[in-house]
């Protein structure tokens, strides 16, 4: 499968999923109408869906304008049905879907929304609003236990599963991870890495599992650092894997 990556809004990306064998391709995220379709005409490619992760503006803003010129499937999680324009194929943890060639296989991963879903096509994964890049989404609509189920469903992923997200957050995100664990040597080199790619004006998505695990605080609610540092902050906290996940979760709201 080729992926496009579309730049979209301020800091959205949208994506084009191809089918290389028989041009088919899928719209991941949509959130503007025009940038995407001149995409598709430039690849010269023949779009078949729209694949939603989440019901929010920045993802699905492009759909109703996207469909007012083309006849598209839109895949959306089934919770979503009255929430995603133009929704036509409701979907669930663990449904198949087709484009060209190409099989990829639903996940469902509430937390940032309640509706919220994933599409893995081999090893591209589309995770939308629910794991940034060194980073994970807010909290909107579900509780911290879903999100880090969501969570641990991605991170046991295979190890070079590309992150494709919904947003270039990775920098501000490493900003926030280091204040917890400033003495992982593998953060600090990505920072290096992903400083050197904003500079030169190039994307930071997307990025391997093993990076993540490796680096985003909220894969690794088992890392004794960040443990030490929140028992400083909060002696009280008792550290099972959801007290540290949300707590981690709080601070960033607040960074
Ligand atoms: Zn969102
Ligand atoms: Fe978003």
């Amino acid at each position: 499968m080729r992926i496009v990556q579309i730049p979209l809004l301020r800091d959205n990306y949208g994506y084009l999923a191809v089918c290389e064998e028989t041009g088919a391709a899928a719209v991941v995220d949509p959130s503007e109408t025009d940038p995407v379709l001149e995409r598709i005409d430039q690849e010269k490619i023949d779009a078949k869906a729209i694949l939603n992760t989440h019901h929010h503006r920045d993802h699905t803003g492009g759909n109703a304008g996207i469909l007012e010129r083309r006849k598209l499937d839109v895949y959306g999680h089934k919770s979503d049905a009255q929430r995603i324009p133009g929704i036509t194929r409701p979907v669930d943890e663990g449904d198949e879907i087709t484009v060209g060639k190409e099989r990829g296989r639903v996940f469902f991963i509430p937390g940032h929304t309640t509706g919220h879903v994933a599409y893995l096509f081999g090893k591209n994964l589309f995770c939308g609003d629910t794991l940034f890049t060194a980073g994970c989404g807010r909290l909107f609509e579900g509780t911290a236990e879903q999100m880090l189920d969501s969570l641990k469903k991605l991170k046991a992923l295979p190890a070079d599963t590309l992150v494709y997200c919904g947003h270039e957050y990775t920098e501000n995100n490493l900003k926030f991870a280091l204040t917890l664990e400033p003495g992982n040597r593998k953060l600090a080199q990505r920072m290096e890495r992903v400083r050197a790619a904003r500079e030169a004006g190039r994307s930071t998505v997307p990025a391997t599992m093993a990076e993540e695990i490796e680096t985003n605080p909220f894969l690794r609610w088992d890392s004794a650092e960040i443990k030490d540092n929140l028992r400083k902050r909060f002696p009280d906290l008792s550290l099972n894997p959801v007290s540290v996940f949300a707590t981690v979760r709080q601070l960033k709201d607040q960074f």
